[in-house]
């Protein structure tokens, strides 16, 4: 298949997920499960489709970088075991790592608490040319710290702006800082892996019984799974409230992992493919350049032999 039919696929692929106007979007509305047409007799050419899409995004990372014109924001979040890692892992395997930076995102350090929200992420935002990841972002302001209330208060905030709208507000001021990004070329896209309760628990079950997934696991997460509803909540008014035209949310089925990687990638080949990338054209005088530098080295060569 051409480039240019991929393309088109990725481009057909990945639109049944994006959410680009809040107002009508219901997280109840979202299966999981789903796989669109897909069954798991497809997962074999899924998997080979997944790896022509990497190395599609590989050529397409290249002349992002030589270009050095757009940065790519990839923001992923979800709850835990939804598969973000593996997804950045798998996605981004082709691509050249001198040319993208991934950043994770914790609970905030006393420095970062001594800033507003935005200051850590700003000083994470992708160079020219890169394309950046953030796992976890600045949402969590309006996701973990939602459910939790009492993060706002390490937050330090003067008295009086720790208001009932500050959800609200953090939404727009949110809105707003995503506009100003597109506006200087930072192309934005972003990704909520929605993984099923009962897929979170299988997956729980095999990190602590596989020796090998031990690492992975966490007791902190099964107690944040309590929360779950009320995450759910968190994530759906969060989509209605940021999904926009230029900084649009895909809300990805996560329940196989398969699926999910598929689709985070037709949407980030969608979205390079959309910039209409090309090699930097190359100058009269840069064109002499090279004819000389290529004369030098013929001469070396003959002198040579
Ligand atoms: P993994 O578990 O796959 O390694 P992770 O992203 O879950 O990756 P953890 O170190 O387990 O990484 O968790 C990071 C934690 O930091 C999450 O529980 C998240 O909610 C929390 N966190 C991130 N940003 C904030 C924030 N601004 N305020 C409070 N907590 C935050
Ligand atoms: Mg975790």
């Amino acid at each position: 298949m051409s480039n240019k039919d991929l393309i088109k696929r990725a481009r057909k692929f990945a639109a049944p997920f994006r959410v680009t106007k809040g107002s009508k979007f219901r997280l109840k509305d979202v299966d999981p499960g789903d796989t669109l047409h897909l069954q798991s007799e497809d997962k074999p050419r899924a998997k080979e489709v997944l790896s022509n899409g990497v190395q599609l995004l590989a050529e397409l990372q290249d002349m992002l970088y030589a270009q050095d014109r757009w940065a790519v924001l990839i923001i992923l979040q979800a709850m835990d075991a939804a598969g973000k890692d593996g997804t950045i892992k798998h996605i981004m395997s082709g691509v050249n790592p001198q040319g993208c930076q991934v950043h994770s995102f914790k609970s905030p350090s006393p420095e970062e608490l001594d800033h507003d929200y935005l200051w850590r992420c700003m000083k994470a935002l992708p160079n020219k040319g890169n394309i950046g990841i953030f796992n976890r972002s600045y949402y969590e302001e309006t996701l973990v710290v939602r459910v939790h209330k009492e993060y706002l208060d390490n937050e330090k905030l003067p008295p009086g702006l720790d208001t009932r709208n500050i959800w609200k507000e953090r939404f727009q001021d949110i809105r707003n800082f995503e506009r100003y990004l597109t506006r200087n070329g930072v192309i934005i896209r972003k990704f909520f892996l929605h993984v099923s309760k009962e897929e979170q628990e299988r997956r729980f079950m095999e990190r602590i019984e596989n020796p090998e997934k031990n690492w992975k696991f966490s007791a902190s997460d099964v107690k944040e799974r309590q929360h779950r509803d009320d995450y759910m909540k968190a994530f759906e008014d969060m989509i209605r409230n940021t999904a926009t035209k230029e900084a649009p949310w895909y809300v990805v089925p996560a329940d196989n992992k398969w699926f999910t990687r598929l689709v985070v990638a037709a949407a980030i080949i969608d979205a390079l493919a959309s910039l209409d990338l090309h090699y930097p054209k190359v100058d009269e005088k840069k064109l002499e350049e090279l004819a000389a530098a290529k004369k030098t080295l013929l001469s070396e060569n003959r002198k040579r032999s």
